[in-house]
């Protein structure tokens, strides 16, 4: 059993919530001022996940370099993974803003999309 100390982000209070885990268990919630909050510390302690953005490099764009996000926070500890993933990734121009350019990126189930639109030389 462990105990933990989460800084809630979901709203600027910022309340200190203290969780206690059990294994794959989340037994204490206390701290939280609401309902959200204890949602964002059992999920954070049980299964903590982060949106991603990075850019990817673009062959024959007007720019070098396409800013993208995940569309979908992914496990905190597939990060350095699918960063990876992303640097080595090449995509072609034309690129729309919304294009997927990577799908399930790293087998997370998560896709990669363009945030902007670049287009070709
Ligand atoms: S617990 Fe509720 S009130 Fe406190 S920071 Fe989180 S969202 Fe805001």
């Amino acid at each position: 059993m462990d105990e933990k100390e989460i800084t809630c982000i979901v709203c600027p209070i910022g309340c200190k919530i203290l969780v206690r885990r059990n294994g794959t268990l989340c037994e204490l919630v206390e701290g939280n001022k609401c309902k959200r909050g204890a949602e964002y510390a059992r999920s954070e302690a049980l299964d903590p996940r982060r949106m991603l953005t990075s850019s990817i490099s673009v062959i024959g764009g007007k720019w070098p370099l396409v800013s993208v996000k995940t569309t979908k926070p992914i496990p905190k500890d597939n990060i350095f993974t699918v960063l990876d993933v992303i640097q080595k990734a090449k995509v072609k121009a034309p690129v729309q803003c919304g294009q997927i350019l990577l799908k399930n990126v790293a087998d997370t189930g998560v896709d990669v999309i363009a945030t902007k639109t670049v287009g070709s030389t």
